[in-house]
């Protein structure tokens, strides 16, 4: 079926990635993954295609314009390999980069914003704490200021992407308790006082690091504080819009796996004298899987188009958020039933979505978290 929001330039984009993800990522992820992580030089090639570039001024390496069907295509074809880790090995930048370009200071820009959006760089977002994540307004780590600085004591953990970043966007409070009184920072990850350690042996996403920063009394200038003071709470929701898509539109590129996967599979492997694809009972998980796919595409396609728009539609992004897990957890469990003992192998992306269903489920806003916001937005 056509696509009505599809434009030569997003086709291009589509088909150039494609063709980078065939030849430059999937033939090597079981190694990745194996290994614990993606090379460097991995970055840069994906920066050259302009996938970090969505709203960034040329200037700094960046496209010169936004398109959220571009962001969303970003993160469908890559999504595809097969595995999530390495979409998520780069991921810190991407959701870090907003922030980055909308609120540090041009001094800050123009010292890091190319390095990060080409890939030379990386970058983290770093909001979750040991002691929570969903409740963001609750946030301990604090910034107090002393003269032309402020000075960041706490600690943050899960930070994808912490161990190989140079720059972290870092929320801390200023003000007093809940949401209101929650800043932004810029941190470099030479600052004295900064420290950090990786988070081992996770369920998924095995190329990518996570870790859990630690913050001694570091000292940034005030500068460093992004945006305006007290408003981070904002800020950070704001940013969470844009991941929340990206990730629905991750989701979609891995149901669309298990689903080419399983066809796959089902039209070789033969049971009680015919190939599994003429069994009326696949066919009917096939069918549920396709139709999934298509329901979130449409959900998928309609954000962008809002987003595009001008709009931030948080009760429908919310609502796709926890749609889309849903529907990942029931196609890659499909996929599997349907590889039996095969699907269980180690090595195989069904296996490996399988696997990274969870993450997708609790990080960037849980299913439970984007339920109740989607009904407060409802107005109830
Ligand atoms: C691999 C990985 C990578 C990550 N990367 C990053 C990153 O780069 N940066 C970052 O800042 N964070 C990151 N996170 C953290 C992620 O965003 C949090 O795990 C998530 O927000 C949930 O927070 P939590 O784990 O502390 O769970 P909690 O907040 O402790 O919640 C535990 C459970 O209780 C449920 N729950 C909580 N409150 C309610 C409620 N009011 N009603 C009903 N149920 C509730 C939650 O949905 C969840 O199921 C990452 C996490 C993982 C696993």
């Amino acid at each position: 079926m056509k696509n009505p929001f599809d434009t030569p330039e997003r086709e291009e984009f589509r088909a150039q990635l494609k063709a980078f993800v065939d030849k430059e990522i999937k033939p090597y992820v079981n190694d990745w993954d194996e290994k614990g992580k993606i090379p460097w030089d991995l970055h840069q090639k994906a920066g050259a295609l302009g996938v970090w570039g969505f709203g960034i001024d040329e200037k700094y390496g960046g496209l010169g314009e936004d398109d959220n069907f571009l962001r969303a295509i970003y993160n469908e074809e890559f999504a595809k390999c097969g595995a999530g880790g390495v979409g998520a090995a780069m991921g810190g930048r991407m959701i870090s980069l907003e922030p980055i370009q909308r609120l540090c200071s041009s001094e800050i820009k123009d010292r890091v914003l190319k390095d990060i959006v080409t890939g030379k760089k990386g970058s983290s977002l770093g909001i979750t704490e040991p002691g929570g994540g969903s409740d963001v307004a609750n946030m301990k780590t604090s910034a107090k200021r002393d003269g032309n600085h402020f000075v960041i004591n706490g600690s943050k953990t899960f930070i994808t992407g912490a161990m190989t970043s140079d720059y972290f966007v870092v929320g801390a409070r200023t003000g007093g308790s809940g949401l209101k009184g929650i800043s932004l920072f810029f941190v470099e990850a030479d600052r004295d006082g900064f420290s950090r350690v990786p988070l081992d042996k996770k369920m998924g996403w095995w190329c990518s690091d996570q870790a859990t920063l630690y913050f001694d009394n570091v000292r940034v200038p005030a500068e460093n504080m992004m945006g305006e003071e007290d408003k981070g709470f904002i800020q950070i929701m704001e940013n969470f819009n844009i991941e929340r898509m990206c990730m629905c539109a991750s989701s979609l590129g891995m149901m669309k796996v298990c689903l080419e996967e399983s066809i796959e599979w089902a039209k070789t492997r033969e049971t009680f004298g015919k190939p599994l694809i003429q069994h009326q009972v696949i066919r009917h998980k096939l069918a549920n899987m396709s139709s999934k796919i298509d329901a979130l595409e449409a959900l998928v396609n309609n954000i962008c188009w809002n987003m595009n728009n001008g709009e931030v539609p948080v009760a429908e992004i919310s609502k796709a958020k926890f749609f889309a897990t849903k529907e990942l957890e029931y196609c890659s469990s499909e996929a599997m039933q349907i590889m039996g003992g095969a699907g269980y192998l180690r090595g195989n992306p069904v296996e490996r979505i399988y696997r990274e269903v969870k993450v997708m489920a609790i990080g960037g806003g849980s299913e439970e978290i984007m339920r109740d916001l989607a009904v407060r937005q409802m107005g109830y």
